[in-house]
């Protein structure tokens, strides 16, 4: 919890100074063609500045710039020990600009001003220590073989990597994979997502005080069409790592396929079920776990638990604690650290948000509470409970990413599984149950990356985070493993001769 008061976030926001320059080999300039776009407050309407629309140009001129650092060797070269202390400053950095970046984060996104501050000045300097740390401390391999050989396997950074980035954790998927990429020595291009560009660029400003050299850290504003498809199609990028939409990523791999074959690394959408069984103790913190799954970040998460799977003989006593905790949260201004949930990121998503619930209402969902938008101009929904939904409904089915809990009233333990799974999604689940052997076999049958038992959890920095099915490719983010999205494995064969006698 911030200790920042209202009167004190309005006033840091008034004083904001956004860069709104792209950041291309280590300089802040205009996109090549003149353009800029707006990037508007969603809690007031208010265009906040206008920032760099980074075209093909821009990409390629960010691409040659990156490869050049990386064959150069000053980074992807550089001691372990070397990157190691830049990101150990780095993560220093956004802990001391922490409060500014929160402020700005939560102007440009939405966000509230409590989470945008946990997530900085926490999560975002930790993903920067941790993956310094392991800079160096990650080990090759020797294989085994007769005296005649030595046989190396040695990992390598894998070239220059293109971020594609979401608007819902801003700076947070910045630092998932930006952490990681720099940590293995590879020149990145960041694409910040276009309703959310200034956290990104701050960073860079951040980035250049912390010592990351010329061309290994560049960010590019811009539209999903123009920028990020030119990465996608660049030739000279060798990796792109994506969190976004189903629809998009699937547009990654078309961009590969039409270009040099690139490896896309992919972190989609979901929609995922938190089960309770009829064994869980329905108590204050299932209920919480049930809510926050939901409500968290505006709902606006990838991994939220909107389908909520529970035992019909605990289903009635279960929605209407839900919704009185759904009812207690404060929606509304974002700086305001006693806000729980703030602004829908755009008035474009605030629509679709609502579609659904008009929807959830004609398929026959009952509505328990909530469901009306509010705080014209401002773009907020206040969160709302359906409850009566059957498994084949729209909004049962598709991902909202907004404030919507359903609830779907499930017989025994096999029917809750069969329908946890029957999805085209496979990122997260929960299960509530006291019974260890339902919990170990509800973990090992549900497809998805994460599945969190007696409590809604993503993991944290050390666990790797990504989907099954169209929720994701097999790169992961976070944990050890994220490393290996950005590194190349070489095996080095040597052979030898025998020696004197
Ligand atoms: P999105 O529309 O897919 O956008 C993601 C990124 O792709 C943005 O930078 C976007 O640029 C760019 N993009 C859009 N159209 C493009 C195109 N035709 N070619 C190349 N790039 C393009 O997703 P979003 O609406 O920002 O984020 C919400 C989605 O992200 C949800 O589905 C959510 O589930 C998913 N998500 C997944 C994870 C995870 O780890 N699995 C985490 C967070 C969010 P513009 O900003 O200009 O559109
Ligand atoms: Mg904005």
């Amino acid at each position: 919890m911030t200790t920042l008061t209202k009167t004190e976030t309005h006033s840091l926001a008034s004083a904001l100074k956004p860069q709104s320059k792209a950041f291309i080999d280590g300089a802040f300039a205009d996109a090549a063609s003149g353009d800029v776009f707006e990037t508007i407050n969603p809690a007031t309407g208010e265009v906040i500045t206008t920032v760099a629309h980074c075209n093909a140009v821009d990409v390629d001129r960010a691409v040659v710039a990156a490869r050049r650092a990386f064959d150069a060797g000053t980074w992807s070269r550089a001691a372990p020990e070397e990157r190691k202390a830049t990101l150990l400053r780095l993560a220093d950095l956004v802990r001391a600009n922490a409060e500014e970046l929160a402020v700005l984060e939560s102007v440009d996104s939405g966000k509230t001003i409590t989470d945008c501050l946990h997530e900085i000045g926490n999560e975002v300097a930790d993903f920067f220590q941790w993956y310094a740390e392991l800079a160096d401390k990650t080990f090759g391999k020797v294989a085994p073989t007769g005296e005649d050989a030595l046989a190396l396997i040695v990992k390598e950074p894998a070239g220059v990597v293109g971020l594609v980035l979401p608007w819902n954790f801003p700076l947070l998927m910045a630092a998932w994979k930006l952490a990681p990429a720099l940590a293995a020595g590879c020149s990145t291009l960041v694409k910040p997502a276009e309703q959310t560009p200034l956290s990104a660029l701050r960073l860079a400003e951040l980035a250049v005080e912390a010592g990351v050299p010329a061309g290994v850290l560049n960010v590019l504003p811009g539209l999903g069409e123009t920028t990020g498809q030119a990465i996608g199609r660049h030739d000279d990028i060798d990796i792109v790592s994506f969190t976004g939409s189903t629809e998009v990523g699937g547009y990654f791999l078309r961009y590969a396929g039409e270009s040099n074959l690139k490896v896309i690394g992919l972190e989609m959408g979901g929609k995922s079920p938190f089960i309770v069984l009829d064994d869980a103790a329905l108590d204050d913190d299932l209920i919480e776990h049930a809510a926050m799954s939901a409500f968290w970040n505006g709902g606006q998460n990838c991994s939220a638990n909107m389908r909520q799977l529970v035992s019909a003989s605990i289903a009635d006593e279960f929605t209407d604690r839900v919704a009185a905790r759904a009812n207690a949260f404060k929606v509304g201004d974002p700086l305001d650290p006693d806000t729980d949930i703030g602004a829908m990121v755009t008035r474009e998503h605030q629509d679709k948000v609502m579609g659904y619930i008009h929807r959830g209402g004609e398929e026959g969902g009952r509505l328990v509470t909530g469901g009306s938008a509010e705080g014209a101009p401002g773009t907020f929904i206040q969160p709302t409970v359906f409850s009566d939904l059957k498994p084949e409904m729209t909004i049962a089915r598709e991902e909202i990413f907004g404030p919507v809990l359903g609830v779907l009233r499930v017989g025994g333990f096999e029917e809750a599984l069969a329908i946890a799974r029957d999805t085209d999604y496979g990122l997260h689940a929960t299960v509530f149950t006291q019974d260890i052997d339902r919990a170990i076999h509800a973990a090992r049958r549900l497809p998805c990356g994460t599945v969190s038992v007696n409590g809604f959890s993503e993991g944290d920095v050390k666990t790797p985070f990504g989907g099954y099915k169209r929720s994701g490719s097999l790169a992961r983010d976070n944990g050890v493993e994220a490393l290996d999205q950005y590194v190349q494995t070489k095996t080095i064969w040597v052979n030898v001769r025998a020696v004197g006698a």
